[in-house]
């Protein structure tokens, strides 16, 4: 069996977990900058990368992506390195590819939105766009890419062009809307862009970044009953309501946006991811992750709410150790031994 069919045969079987939201914990880390977000990182610590990768497979993603989030020409024209371009992404497919081998995770490409599409303007944006994916895409297929993750979509037009790219070889396409509104850029509901890009034979159809679990829920309910077949979530691991459904309206409790230095203060807990991902199952999404503010502790919580036993399970909490919250037992015991070790026993 190809690695192609087998992301297709595992969401038929059960769930797939992806742990992505690179950029964020790399800029946590010290090595990336806010604001461009652009991940140099892959060319001047490709190491840290590559720890990252294995973080998350051990917490117990399936699946690793390679690092090409922003890794496009409009971004590093923002920031002077355009010239970098390939060497970026060539660098981020050859570490994710060595760690998925390494590893046994699928091993997936991603694209994203590219910032030049205009809806006003939209068969010269097409061709432009098509040209950035065409030419991504070309590198990903050469590292050998399992499947392909196109992400933070915001057009259902830009989607398009991402599908047809992808299809072009022949390759499993996963396509992920993202909007911090009820519709995308070029006004279709949220459900409707998912069907329209399902009807054109994207595999997987979903959403990412931007809501949190709570505002995702209940999109991911009306998605269900709109198409047939695997449908993915990977929410941000930020706390938003119904009332600020993104991470981009949250407001700081001094009234300031909390987008992006500001999040901290709505980071969810691994419960709280954990209890996603155990809800998202339910309701029958196959393809489960997490995005933007995700850790390696969100990532193994969800997997062993998804029932599985992952290498990091071996340090997983038990709190009935802890001398004061543990169990009587033992916190009698630990007592026992600080009063014996200042009486010299
Ligand atoms: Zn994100």
């Amino acid at each position: 069996m190809s690695q192609n069919e087998s992301l297709l045969k595992r969401l038929q079987e059960g769930s797939v977990l992806c742990a992505e939201g690179y950029i964020f914990e790399l800029e946590r880390r010290g090595y990336v900058k806010a604001g461009a977000f652009v991940p140099e990182v892959l060319l001047e610590h490709p190491e840290v990368v590559r720890q990252l990768h294995h973080e998350f497979v051990r917490a117990g993603s399936d699946v690793t992506l390679a690092l090409t989030y922003y890794a496009h020409r409009e971004k590093l024209k923002a920031i002077g390195r355009e010239n970098d371009l390939e060497a970026m992404n060539r660098a981020a497919l050859k570490i994710a590819s060595e760690v998925a081998k390494e590893t046994g995770t699928l091993f997936a490409g991603d694209i994203c939105n590219t910032s030049a599409y205009d809806v006003n303007n939209k068969a010269a944006s097409d061709e432009e766009v098509r040209r950035q994916y065409t030419e991504q895409l070309q590198w990903a297929v050469d590292a050998g890419v399992d499947f392909v993750l196109a992400e933070t979509l915001e057009y259902v037009g830009e989607a398009l062009v991402a599908l047809e790219v992808i299809k072009k070889h022949n390759l499993p396409a996963v396509i992920n809307f993202a909007s911090n509104l009820e519709k995308t850029k070029d006004d279709y509901d949220l459900v409707e862009a998912c069907k329209i890009l399902k009807d054109n034979r994207a595999d997987v159809v979903g959403f990412n970044c931007s809501r949190g679990p709570a505002a995702m829920l209940p999109l991911l309910k009306r998605l269900r009953e709109a198409v047939v077949g695997p449908i993915s979530a990977l929410p941000v691991a930020y706390r938003t309501s119904p009332a600020n459904p993104s991470f981009q309206s949250l407001k700081n409790s001094d009234g300031q946006p909390a987008y992006t230095l500001g999040l901290d203060e709505f980071l969810c807990t691994r419960k709280e991811m954990a209890d996603f991902a155990a809800e998202a199952q339910k309701l029958g999404v196959s393809f489960i992750g997490i995005c933007c503010g995700a850790g390696p502790h969100h990532v193994r919580a969800m997997a062993e709410a998804l029932g599985r036993t992952v290498l990091a399970s071996k340090y997983s909490p038990d709190m009935s150790q802890h001398y004061l919250v543990g169990s009587a037992d033992y916190a009698k015991k630990h007592e026992e031994q600080f009063i014996d070790h200042f009486a010299g026993k």
